[in-house]
C-alpha cells in the first residue's frame, strides 16, 4: 500500500470505486509522505486530522453510493485560500495568525465533491515572485534538486512553489495555486508537473487574498492533464460572490478529453518568444512539442504577437499597483499582525506593516503607489492599460488565425534557490512568457516534456483563446500522451 500516493487523481477514484483501497488509507499514504518529507518545506501548515476526518466521511458517502467527482482524493491548499477556521497566512508574518471566518468559494466546492484537505501549501508571500523564496516560512525545496550535489537545493519556482513541491513529491495528489503572472505555470514547469490556468473568471476569486485582482486566477496543479482537467472542472463556474466571476455555464472538459484527434485544430508558433541566452534545450523541446501535435492531426503555423516585448514592464507596473491599493487593507486594526509598541496610530500603522510584510511586498507596494501617485498616473499607469489592451489584441487577432499558441513556459529550467535573489529585475525576467496571457486573461497551461542535460523537467506552455480550455487541455493531453514524461 506504500505506493499509494503515487497515484494519479483519476487512477485513485478508480481504486477507491472497486474498493482496492479506502479513502482514509489513501490519506494516511499522504500523511506518511507529508511527514516524512518535511525537508522539501511545502507545507505551512499540516492538517492530518482533518485529512482522516474527511476521509472518513467520504469512505461512507461512496459506501452509500454518493460519491463526488473527487470524493476521498487528498489535496494541497495554497495558503492563499481562505479556509475556515484553519490559519490562513499568505506566507507573510502579517497574517501568521489569521483564522479566517469563512471558506473561499474554489476550496468549498473541492470539499463538496468530496475532497480532502492535507493542509495549506507554501508561496512567495501574497503570491508575489517566481522561487518561493518570499515566504516568511522558508524557502521551499524542489524535490527534483540533484541528490549528486546536495548543497546545491533547487527553487521549485513560484509563487505555487509549495503547490508544486508537494505535487512533485507525492505529498498531495494535487494543489490548488493561483497565477497572476504565471505563478501556476512556471512553478509546473520547474517541477514536472502540470499546471492549468482557467481563463479570468471562470472560477471565482471569493475567499482568495488578493494580490492583483484584474490578474488573480484560482488555478489547479496535478500530476496529469486530466486531473488539473477534473479539479478545474470540479471548481469552476458563477459564484455571485466574485462580481468579475461568469455567467458561463461550464463545458464538459473531461469529455472533450476522451477524444484526443486534433485534427482541424491549428497551433500558432509566436516568433517572439524567444530571449538571449535561452538554453538550446528549450528551442528543441518547443520544436518537438509542435511537431507531437502536428503528429496528433493539428496544423502547425507560425503567429505573430507583436507587443510581447512590453508585456513584462506592462505587468510590473499594473500588478504592483494593484496590489499597493489591495495591501493597504493590513493596518493593524482590523486583523492580522499588530505592533506592541508604539506611539500613535500613524505610529502603529508604520511599525505593523514594516514587521509584518516582507521585501518583496514593500518593494512592490513603494512601485504601486509611485504609479499611482498624482503626476505619474498618466505616464505609467494609464499607459499601462493602453499596453495591456494592444497585448490582449495581440492574442485576439492570433487566435483568429489559430486555435492555441504553443511556447516554452519559462526561459530557463529549474535554477538555484538564492540565485537571482538580490536581482528583482533579473527573477522578474523569468516571468516573460507566462506574463503575456496574463494580462490578456487568456487560459494557459504548462505540461511537462522532457529533461534538460542536467535531468530537470522542461516544461511547454500552450495559451488558447479567452473560454476556450476545451482546445487548451486536448492540446495537452495530446503533448503528455506524445511527452510521456515520467515523474520522479
Ligand atoms: N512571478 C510573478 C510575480 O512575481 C507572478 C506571480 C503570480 O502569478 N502570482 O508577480
Amino acid at each position: 500500500m506504500s505506493a499509494l500516493n503515487k497515484l494519479t487523481i483519476t487512477q485513485a477514484l478508480s481504486g477507491l470505486e472497486n474498493k482496492d483501497f479506502t479513502a482514509v488509507e489513501l490519506a494516511e499514504a499522504h500523511i506518511k509522505a507529508m511527514e516524512e518529507g518535511r525537508t522539501l518545506n511545502a507545507y505551512i501548515t499540516e492538517t492530518p486530522e482533518l485529512a482522516l476526518e474527511q476521509a472518513k466521511a467520504s469512505d461512507a458517502r461512496r459506501a452509500a453510493g454518493n460519491a463526488g467527482a473527487l470524493d476521498g482524493i487528498p489535496l494541497a491548499m495554497k495558503d492563499l485560500f481562505c479556509t475556515q477556521g484553519v490559519r490562513t497566512t499568505a506566507a507573510s508574518k502579517i497574517l501568521e495568525n489569521f483564522i479566517p471566518p469563512y471558506e473561499s468559494t474554489v476550496s468549498q466546492k473541492l470539499w463538496d465533491a468530496g475532497a480532502s484537505m492535507l493542509g495549506k501549501v507554501s508561496l512567495d508571500q501574497f503570491g508575489m515572485g517566481s522561487s518561493n523564496i518570499n515566504s516568511a516560512f522558508g524557502d521551499v525545496i524542489n524535490p527534483w534538486s540533484r541528490k549528486d550535489s546536495p548543497d546545491v537545493k533547487l527553487t521549485p519556482g513560484g509563487s505555487s512553489g509549495g503547490s508544486a513541491a508537494a505535487v512533485a513529491g507525492y505529498q498531495a495528489m494535487g494543489a490548488t495555486a493561483t497565477d497572476t503572472g504565471g505563478s501556476v505555470r512556471q512553478p509546473a514547469a520547474f517541477t514536472g508537473t502540470v499546471g492549468i490556468k482557467p481563463s479570468y473568471g471562470r472560477c471565482s476569486r471569493f475567499g482568495v487574498i488578493a494580490f492583483a485582482s484584474s490578474l488573480d486566477t484560482p488555478s489547479f496543479m496535478a500530476r496529469s492533464v486530466e486531473d488539473t482537467t477534473l479539479m478545474m472542472q470540479t471548481a469552476a463556474g458563477h459564484d455571485a460572490k466574485d462580481s468579475t466571476s461568469s455567467m458561463r455555464d461550464v463545458p464538459d472538459w473531461m469529455a472533450a478529453l476522451k477524444n484526443i484527434d486534433l485534427k482541424g485544430m491549428k497551433v500558432g508558433i509566436p516568433k517572439e518568444y524567444t530571449v538571449d541566452g535561452m538554453p538550446e534545450e528549450i528551442t528543441n523541446i518547443w520544436q518537438q512539442g509542435a511537431q507531437w501535435l502536428k503528429e496528433a492531426g493539428a496544423e502547425v503555423i507560425d503567429v505573430s504577437l507583436p507587443h510581447t516585448h512590453y508585456a513584462l514592464a506592462t505587468y510590473y507596473i499594473l500588478a504592483p499597483a494593484e496590489a499597493s491599493s489591495n495591501l493597504a487593507r493590513y493596518d493593524g486594526v482590523r486583523y492580522g499582525h499588530r505592533t506592541s509598541e508604539y506611539d500613535d496610530l500613524i505610529d502603529m500603522y508604520e511599525k505593523t506593516r514594516a514587521e509584518g510584510f516582507g521585501d518583496e511586498v514593500k518593494r512592490r507596494i513603494l512601485i504601486g503607489t509611485y504609479v499611482l501617485s498624482a503626476g505619474y498616473y498618466d505616464a505609467y499607469y494609464i499607459k499601462a492599460q493602453k499596453v495591456r489592451r494592444l497585448i490582449a489584441n495581440d492574442f485576439e487577432n492570433a487566435f483568429e488565425q489559430c486555435d492555441v499558441i504553443l511556447a516554452p513556459t519559462a526561459p530557463s529550467t529549474a535554477f538555484a534557490l538564492g540565485e537571482n535573489q538580490n536581482d528583482p529585475v533579473k527573477m522578474y525576467l523569468n516571468d516573460v512568457f507566462t506574463i503575456p496571457a496574463s494580462l490578456a486573461g487568456a487560459p494557459a497551461m504548462s505540461v511537462p516534456a522532457g529533461l534538460d542535460a542536467q535531468g530537470l523537467p522542461l516544461g511547454l506552455q500552450l495559451i488558447s483563446k479567452r473560454w476556450d480550455e476545451e482546445s487548451l487541455v486536448k492540446a495537452g493531453r495530446a503533448i503528455e500522451l506524445a511527452a510521456n514524461f515520467k515523474g520522479l
